[in-house]
């Protein structure tokens, strides 16, 4: 194949943009950001399941609290009841009378022990109810921290995308400037070699493969007229002659 010399060293160019291109893209995928946002967002849905949790036991204890305290008011009613009727003097007969004390005094009993469960489960509601509070605080605290990474990753972004553009923009001009069967070579060769396909022969090395020329090689590329596309007889790709060649 042949092509000027100028349309050779556009190559170049071209190699340049679409290596930076390539660097780029890998850069915008692999921002820290994103494993670290991955991170958090994990961390996140656990929390909003651990606060979720706490705040079901919490009403389960509300709930439960509620039964207690309703349980302790039916028995207090019961014996001020009954204290109501002993002190009335309205039971006289002794065996009456000691069954009516027997029964006030099972039910301060069973009061007190009703408002023991009451307590024990006001203070299971307490720890659960700080349990909340602190799971609370955590996700507000790590969903600032999301937010932030969020950020950081959205400017990061923005800035290799505004590369982007402006290498696009150049790319385009350099390809309206390369001949068609050229850039089709260019653009099979580079799908092969991962992603290079014109190399700079610089003092007598091919920076594509970085291997040195031989002597026939050499010779053949010295013997090669100046629009004659070049190969490199190692890596196959476009081999682009400057004053820097060493030939
Ligand atoms: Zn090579």
């Amino acid at each position: 194949m042949n092509a000027a010399p100028a349309d050779q060293i556009r190559l170049l160019d071209l190699q340049a943009v679409d290596s930076r291109l390539g660097l780029l893209a890998h850069k915008r995928a692999s921002l820290p950001e994103h494993a670290e946002i991955e991170r958090l967002t994990g961390d996140v849905t656990q929390l909003r399941d651990l606060l979720v949790a706490a705040q079901t036991e919490e009403s389960d204890n509300a709930r439960e609290q509620t039964k207690a305290e309703q349980d302790v008011d039916q028995v207090r009613t019961r014996a001020v009841r009954d204290q109501q009727r002993l002190d009335s003097g309205a039971v006289s007969s002794p065996k009456d009378l000691e069954n009516l004390q027997r029964e006030i005094a099972s039910l301060a009993k069973r009061q007190a022990d009703l408002e023991d469960v009451v307590l024990e489960v006001m203070e299971r509601r307490e720890s659960t109810q700080a349990r909340a509070v602190e799971l609370t605080q955590r996700l507000e605290s790590l969903e600032g921290k999301t937010a932030e990474a969020e950020g950081r990753r959205a400017a990061a972004s923005e800035e290799i995308d505004t590369e982007i553009a402006s290498l696009t923009k150049e790319r385009e001009v350099l390809v309206g400037a390369i001949p068609a069967d050229l850039l089709k070579l260019y653009e099979k060769l580079r799908d092969q070699a991962g992603g290079v396909a014109a190399a700079r022969l610089y003092q007598r090395r091919c920076e594509g493969c970085r291997l040195e020329l031989g002597v026939t090689e050499l010779n053949e590329v010295r013997a090669a007229a100046p629009d004659t596309v070049v190969r490199c007889e190692n890596c196959r790709r476009i081999l682009v002659r400057t004053p820097d060649s060493g030939i």
